[in-house]
């Protein structure tokens, strides 16, 4: 048995019953500690600003017993209930039972030792009771919360949960970044509250506060904003838990101990409208909810990392490794992926294919590494050329581009191709070797197809490496569409 003396709250109407009862229990029990109120308001009042471990109840009036019930349940739902009365009614016992008493004690048969008894008994099994039906909403809200393994929506679903639980006007998380100018504020509702930064700089520690009018002196802006507020650090692994404790018990010893390190994010609620008293079992809850929380966000970031690692691998499996644009192996794809879709919705399909002209002798004048330049520079040309997110720039192998265009005919097909080329022009990148120019230059070939499903997307590459060798044939440096029309 617990040996710290039990604080029971003994709320009785009348003196004389107050006192017999108090006789009883001394007799034969020292470490039980009994205060006494006769009013269930004033009840209500105590059980806000002292901490008991049960309550005995004289329930002596048929009328008043169910309004003064649910209030002192309301008020401390974690705290057991006996209830002693005269009223020897068994439908009644049965009726309050169900309702969460304990214990329903004649007055009649009422000695001590039974009533030790019961108020061990009902705080035990009131603990049991309690934490189940806590863990159990817990796990409720944790599904909520854990639904999303997105960390903005984890968090945005814990202010929601939390803020339905204490039944606050608002419930926010407030992320402490490095820089104070980075701070990011996870709400509910949109909102603007600079001033919360002076609660918030003091938020290493719990801390509830019922009537912000009390307090008007140390936080004077927010005084006339916020009613009441109750704020929870928010640390993310054990060890600065650990760290926390001993901040929490050294700003205890020293008030002018100010910690050096924030939390990762600091939870608070608030009511601006009206003050609230803030009850232990709910701080206690918040504390391991927001243990398990932590868990959800340091998921979600792991998730997050990952996301990104699978994204950059996607990234590189997909791009060519000198160019950085899309490799063949993609080109294929989306070919293949367009080529159907544009079947089904009968639009045009245009795909632009593109030849250095005398890269061979470019190469062998001004070696490999220029030659790499020169095909990173006209990678970017052509993705600079592109502008509609369908469309597709893709190094199709060695010394060759193709541009996918979807929805796309043979004019706009074209357009982006002299575009490109003129903008190549304009770099005026040397090659000695050329026959045709002083400067790198592109043949080009343009085959616009409206794709049929029973065709293969082949049928368009055909197509554009025909017209590229058109172009080849006809003195490079040009541009060969469709209806074998050369154009320079
Ligand atoms: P044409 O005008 O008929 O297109 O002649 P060409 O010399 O451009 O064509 P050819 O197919 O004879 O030569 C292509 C050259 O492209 C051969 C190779 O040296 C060069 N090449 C292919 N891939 C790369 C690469 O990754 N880096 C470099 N530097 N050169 C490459
Ligand atoms: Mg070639
Ligand atoms: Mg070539």
């Amino acid at each position: 048995m617990d040996t710290k003396a039990l604080k029971v709250l003994l709320i009785v109407d009348n003196l004389t019953d107050a006192n017999w009862i108090s006789e009883i229990l001394n007799k034969h029990n020292q470490r039980l500690c009994l205060k006494y109120v006769q009013q269930t308001e004033e009840a209500v009042e105590i059980l806000f600003q002292e901490y008991f471990d049960a309550i005995l109840l004289d329930l002596s009036f048929r009328d008043s017993q169910e309004a003064s019930l649910n209030l002192i349940k309301q008020t401390a739902p974690q705290l057991p209930i006996i209830v002693v009365t005269d009223i020897n009614d068994l439908n009644m016992a049965v009726r309050l039972l169900r309702q969460g008493v304990q214990d329903y004690l004649l007055k009649s048969e009422l000695e001590g030792e039974i009533l030790i008894h019961s108020i061990h008994h009902a705080i035990d099994r009131q603990r049991t009771k309690f934490g189940t039906r806590q863990q159990a909403l817990i796990k409720k809200m944790l599904d909520k919360i854990r639904s999303s393994l997105d960390l903005e929506n984890v968090l945005k679903n814990t202010v929601k949960e939390i803020q339905q639980f204490l039944h606050t006007d608002e419930a926010l998380i407030y992320l402490c970044e490095p820089q104070p100018s980075a701070k990011k504020v996870i709400s509910q509702t949109a909102i603007d509250l600079p001033s919360l930064d002076s609660i918030l700089s003091r938020a290493t520690s719990v801390s509830a506060v019922e009537d912000t009018g009390k307090l008007a002196s140390v936080f004077p802006v927010v005084a006339d904003q916020i009613r009441s507020y109750i704020i929870l650090p928010i640390w993310l692994n054990q060890s600065t838990d650990a760290v926390d404790e001993n901040w929490i018990s050294l700003v205890r010893q020293t008030a002018t101990h100010i910690p050096q390190r924030e939390p990762w994010g600091i939870l608070v609620a608030y009511n601006i409208s009206e003050t609230r008293k803030w009850q232990q079992y709910e701080i206690d809850f918040l504390q391991q909810l927001l243990q398990e929380v932590t868990i959800a966000i340091d998921q979600s970031q792991l998730y997050r990392q990952l996301q990104i690692a699978n994204k950059k691998l996607h990234q590189l499996a997909i791009s060519d490794g000198l160019t950085g644009i899309a490799n063949r192996r993609h080109f294929d794809l989306i070919l293949n992926q367009e080529w159907y879709r544009l079947a089904r919705e009968k639009k045009p399909l245009s795909l632009i294919l593109c030849d250095i002209d005398y890269f061979k002798a470019y190469n062998d004048s001004y070696g490999h590494q220029y030659g790499d330049r020169c095909l990173q520079e006209i990678a970017r040309i052509l993705q600079q050329s592109i502008k509609r997110p369908a469309d597709l720039a893709a190094r199709y192998g060695g010394e060759e581009f193709a541009l996918i265009l979807p929805n796309t005919d043979t004019s706009g097909a074209l357009s982006i191709a002299q575009n490109t080329m003129q903008r190549l022009a304009n770099k005026q990148l040397p090659n000695n070797k050329s026959e045709v120019s002083k400067y790198i230059t592109l043949s080009i070939g343009i085959a616009t197809i409206i794709p049929h499903s029973r065709k293969l997307a082949n049928t368009i590459i055909t197509a554009a490496d025909e017209l590229l060798y058109r172009a080849k044939k006809a003195g490079r440096d040009r541009i060969a569409v469709n209806n074998w029309e050369i154009c320079c």
